[in-house]
């Protein structure tokens, strides 16, 4: 009783076959096993002691893009605080939120924590504003969509292995990137069949949004854009707020907006449990296929959370993003971009080896585009320093 097949665990060290087999035992029927992955577009063999989705997440965590994300903006311009969030703790912390809800929901934590790592890995410099940006750049030529350029970065841009290009994720992580855009790389039939990704991704995605409208939160207070006072008009905020001071009579600032940001996750996190534990009860789903094939997302809101939180989301478009310290900060760093992205089309020798060497394959905006993309908050205006220095 208790101890590993002999066969799968040796001298006290335990095997993938016997990480697999725990999957099986521990996980709920309509989770995304390791074991059963459709695997990886380039034949490899497995490792002796890690799972396909383990593996992944490694191998994320050490790409060069997503070591930059450190130095690109999420809201508040990079560099502008030490304590505002980043592209990179952000991932972090939807991480972390996207392991809680897979744990208690007994899914696979592994695949939701990659997938939340690698979400961003798309993301230009600038935040929004800055996508906004490129996507006008490239309005002719194909548009440009974070979401989108988080799968080119792990299938084509990140070149870690010498006989082909990108990471060569397993199918579940890339389905997860890819949200309602197409492949890079053409599906099966079967796999069009699909609507929707695994719990794991919805997951993943649903954290996302928790994270940012937690933590947006919590800057804007930092920043000084957003005021106590204004920030009782939201019924998310004033009911954690009342749910704080019930429990903490005597809080005050600078504890007191803290409790209220961790009440707020706190309540997302356990609305999206218990609701999502509901749906997929309701739908009486028996594998991860079978979630591949409903109509919409298991994991979900409440639908007054939902209500709540699509006031939350304007409040915050309102009042934080489209805040004049944020907009014109964004808008003056936006013009940078641009500069720079113009200046690479009429000068392609500007770009580096590796970026010069796709543009037979991929068209010379689109590889301006990869390149700008890729870059970090501070190369941009360095690079733009350089080149208005001429
Ligand atoms: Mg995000």
């Amino acid at each position: 009783m208790g101890s590993a097949p002999a066969a799968i665990s040796r001298g006290g060290w335990k095997l993938r076959e016997q990480m697999e087999a725990d999957e099986r035992r521990v996980l709920a029927p309509f989770a995304q096993k390791s074991g059963d992955s459709r695997g990886r577009k380039y034949r490899e063999s497995s490792h002796a002691y890690r799972t396909e989705f383990q593996r992944d997440r490694a191998r994320i965590i050490h790409s060069r893009a997503f070591r930059r994300l450190e130095y690109k903006t999420q809201v508040f311009l990079n560099g502008t605080g030490d304590h505002l969030r980043t592209r990179l703790t952000h991932s972090i912390e939807v991480a972390s939120i996207s392991r809680t809800i897979a744990r208690s929901l007994s899914l696979n934590e592994d695949l939701a924590e990659t997938i939340a790592l690698a979400h961003d890995l798309g993301h230009s410099p600038f935040g929004h504003s800055g996508e906004e940006m490129l996507a006008e750049c490239m309005r002719e030529h194909g548009g440009f969509e974070h979401n989108r350029q988080s799968l080119r970065v792990v299938e084509l841009l990140e070149n870690a292995y010498p006989n082909f290009d990108g990471l060569n994720l397993t199918f579940e992580v890339r389905e997860g990137l890819r949200k309602r855009q197409a492949f890079y790389d053409p599906p099966t039939p079967e796999e069009e069949k699909y609507r929707c990704p695994s719990l794991e991704a919805q997951i993943a995605n649903l954290a996302d949004e928790i994270t940012y409208y937690s933590h947006d939160l919590d800057d804007a207070l930092d920043f000084e854009i957003l005021s106590g006072p204004q920030l009782e008009e939201d019924a998310v905020w004033q009911r954690s707020h009342r749910a704080v001071l019930r429990r903490y009579p005597e809080a005050r600032e600078p504890e007191l907006h803290k409790l209220i940001i961790r009440d707020i996750i706190d309540v997302e996190v356990h609305d999206v449990v218990t609701t999502s534990a509901q749906s997929i009860v309701d739908v009486g789903v028996q594998s991860a296929d079978e979630v591949r094939k409903q109509q919409s997302p298991l994991i979900r809101y409440s639908d007054d959370l939902l209500a709540a939180n699509r006031e939350l989301r304007r409040f915050l478009y309102q009042n934080v993003y489209y805040h004049p310290r944020v907009a014109e900060v964004n808008r003056r760093a936006c013009e940078m971009l641009r500069k720079v992205f113009e200046t690479y089309v009429v000068d392609p020798d500007r770009l580096g080896e590796t970026a010069a060497k796709r543009i037979e394959a991929e068209g010379l905006h689109r590889t301006v585009c990869d390149y700008v993309a890729g870059m970090t908050d501070r190369y941009l205006m360095e690079e733009y320093a350089r080149i208005t220095a001429l």
